[in-house]
């Protein structure tokens, strides 16, 4: 059982269904807690014009395995465990080969995909259970608490993964845009690599928080006098935010050869930039997606050394559409977190406990 949107705009709401069988390479997980990424509420409304529903969203889970298949070796049952994006991916091609599963024609997502094994869709971890390929099971450290660390499976590794691969650390001038959910864990990782970090926020109320995070200047991105004063001064730049916006005015703030990478991911496209702006100084605008399983693993076990966790509000799930609401405020400070124990005090509700649904397209290589 779980919560599910069955439409963009009616409220989310309780939902029963039934997981796969466990096949035997399968993982078993009761979850305990499922971070609230901006991503769950741009599928749950249909805002990338791609959702099935009825969608059961959730793509930061953390549970206690509660079963394993025959060929299962990693996990035993009473081990914690983590979910992120990814549930599947063909394993073969040179994007897996790479152990780069996320940009895998084939990848699987935790939810709103089509379920390689049934056919049916993907439901993510605003549930109580869920069975996944031992592949894409992750080991949680152990001196982590579990519920800060879910939002590290998406949040965590989506912010990490650029600044790896842009070779984020000591001596260079990085910038973080947005203080939300990936914003606030970009801000930890960069503090953590070793460079000077500032961040660039619409909210002035932040700005103590974001300090305290790791910030060692904070600028407040309407005010084009704090902004003029760090122009053709970053090495790099992450962009999280989930609106679209003007990004000029912080390719301006690249030096030469310096990267501004998007991983937010707006409803609308974002105003495009000047190309003067990219061409004089040899700037280069890119992207990310979330990360691969080996760096995933990776994250959580620099987390682990480091203790890096996510900063969290802990709610029921009965509370999911008004911290959906809360979120498009940009009041989250700084991730939401579902206690999914809240869901045993849900009684099925007739009219949305069954699972009927059209069976979708297999995933030709995966099955
Ligand atoms: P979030 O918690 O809502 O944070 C977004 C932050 O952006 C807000 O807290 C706010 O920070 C800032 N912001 C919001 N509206 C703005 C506006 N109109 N102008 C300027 N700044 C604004 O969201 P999230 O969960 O971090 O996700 C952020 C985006 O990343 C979403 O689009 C999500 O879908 C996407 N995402 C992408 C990937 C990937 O793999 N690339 C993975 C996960 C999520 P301030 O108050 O500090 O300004
Ligand atoms: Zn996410």
């Amino acid at each position: 059982m779980g919560y599910a949107a069955f439409d963009p705009k009616t409220p989310l709401s309780y939902f029963q269904f039934q997981r796969r069988d466990l096949r035997p390479d399968d993982v078993q997980i009761d979850i305990l807690y499922c971070g609230v990424c901006h991503s769950d509420l741009h599928q749950a409304r249909n805002e990338w014009s791609n959702t099935t529903y009825p969608v059961v969203p959730g793509h930061e889970i953390v549970g206690k395995v509660v079963a394993v298949g025959s060929e299962v070796t990693k996990f035993q049952p009473g081990d914690m465990a983590g979910v992120g994006c990814l549930v599947d991916s063909c394993k073969s091609c040179s994007e897996c080969q790479a152990d780069l599963e996320q940009y895998c024609n084939l990848a699987v997502y935790t939810y709103n995909s089509a379920d390689p094994y049934t056919g049916k869709s993907t439901y993510g971890g605003y549930s109580n259970n869920i069975v996944v390929r031992e592949d894409f099971v992750l080991r949680i450290p152990d001196n982590l608490d579990p519920a800060a660390t879910a939002p590290l499976l998406c949040a965590g590794i989506t912010t990490y993964s650029p600044m790896r691969h842009w070779n984020v650390s000591r001596g260079q001038k990085v910038g973080v845009v947005g203080l939300g959910g990936l914003g606030h864990m970009a801000v930890k990782f960069a503090h953590a690599f070793g460079a000077h970090t500032v961040l660039f926020t619409t909210s002035p109320g932040k700005v103590e928080d974001a300090k305290r995070l790791g910030a060692d200047e904070v600028v407040i991105s309407k005010d084009p006098d704090q902004m003029s004063q760090h122009l053709g001064s970053f090495d790099f730049i992450l962009d999280t935010v989930a609106a679209p916006h003007d990004l000029d005015q912080y390719l301006m703030l690249l030096k030469r050869d310096g990267s501004l990478c998007l991983v937010g991911v707006p409803d609308h496209p974002h105003p495009s930039p000047s190309v003067a702006n990219l061409i004089f100084k040899r700037r280069k605008l890119g992207g990310s997606l979330i990360g691969g399983l080996k760096e995933t693993q990776e994250m959580l076990d620099f987390c682990g050394e480091h203790n890096i966790t996510s900063d969290i509000e802990m709610i029921a799930i009965q509370h999911i559409n008004e911290a959906y609401e809360r979120m498009l405020k940009s009041d989250v400070k700084y991730r939401f977190v579902i206690d999914l124990a809240s869901l045993q005090q849900e009684s099925p509700r007739a009219e949305h406990a069954s699972e009927e649904q059209p069976s979708m397209q297999i995933n030709p290589v995966a099955a």
